[in-house]
């Protein structure tokens, strides 16, 4: 067992459901979906975000996507050798009424799948979080882990895919088999939204897929580009911001003054003050 680097408490690496790992939503008992199938069965029973949460947490559907996960949490990298990785699927983080519903991509190897918190550990997580600290979005600048008080009212971070896919590429049927968490998810949170962040071209094409948004697949789809903002038939205002990458950080495509002008607008949208 290893040492979690902010509670002091020893975990397996994968984290075993709950063994107290902080914010672990699921028990020993709650239900593995093992196939598509029962993807769809577990996500479609969700009554409530906690309990999407827990069920989402444990998912074991895709084969490739478990073992790449959990071989990860074994090998981990060296400046991350002390920790235990959560090396599970990571659900959605943060409010479950939501205004803002931020769509990302899928986990990082050695962020979300060491910390088991969307977007916590990597610098494209550094990036935002401070972002949506300057916007009064979230309570401090840093994420570091599950333990460290990160807390918002008023937003939702998810992902199309739950698991750290290798080179950072899921196959389109791991896609296919863990769009259904993302479905549920929105069917919870989307009567509070009013504004969807799509962070890069894929999260906007994701977007346009969510119930109640396929509408627009009846006219010419929406074009993603940073700052491009569609409104949705149910009246959600759908706003595009390039994915706040190590690359596109680097590259000076995205900047930090880019960032606040997206969560500036995203609050415009959304109605708050
Ligand atoms: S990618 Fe999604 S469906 Fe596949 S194992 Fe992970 S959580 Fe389950």
């Amino acid at each position: 067992m290893l040492v979690h680097p902010n509670t002091g408490l020893a975990f397996d690496s994968p984290v075993l459901p709950g063994t107290g790992w902080p914010g672990d939503p699921a028990e020993p008992g709650t239900p593995k979906a093992a196939d598509a199938a029962q993807v769809r069965a577990l996500a479609g029973a969700a009554g409530s975000v906690p309990e999407l949460d827990a069920v989402v947490s444990v998912c074991r559907a895709c084969p490739r996507l478990v073992a790449w996960r959990e071989e990860v949490a074994v090998a981990k990298r060296r400046a991350f050798a002390d920790q235990p990785y959560w090396g599970r699927p990571v659900p959605g983080w943060g409010s479950i009424r939501p205004r803002i519903f931020i769509v990302g991509l899928a986990p990082a190897a050695h962020g979300a799948n060491r910390t088991g918190r969307m977007f916590t550990g990597d610098r494209s997580g550094d990036q935002l979080y401070a972002a949506l600290y300057r916007a009064g979005l979230v309570n401090q600048p840093t994420s570091v882990d599950a333990a460290d008080g990160l807390h918002t009212k008023q937003v939702r971070i998810s992902a199309p895919v739950r698991c750290a896919p290798p080179a950072n590429a899921p196959t389109p049927a791991e896609r296919d088999t863990c769009w259904p968490w993302l479905e549920a998810e929105w069917r919870l949170v989307a009567e509070h939204v009013r504004t969807i962040v799509a962070l890069g071209g894929f999260g906007w094409q994701i977007a346009l897929r969510l119930p109640g948004v396929t509408a627009m697949r009846a006219t010419p789809k929406p074009r993603f580009g940073h700052g491009a903002v569609a409104e949705l038939p149910s009246g959600v205002r759908l706003l595009g911001c390039y994915h706040p990458s190590q690359q596109n950080m680097f590259t000076g495509r995205l900047t930090p003054a880019m960032l606040d002008d997206i969560f500036i607008e995203a609050k415009k949208l959304a109605g708050i003050k």
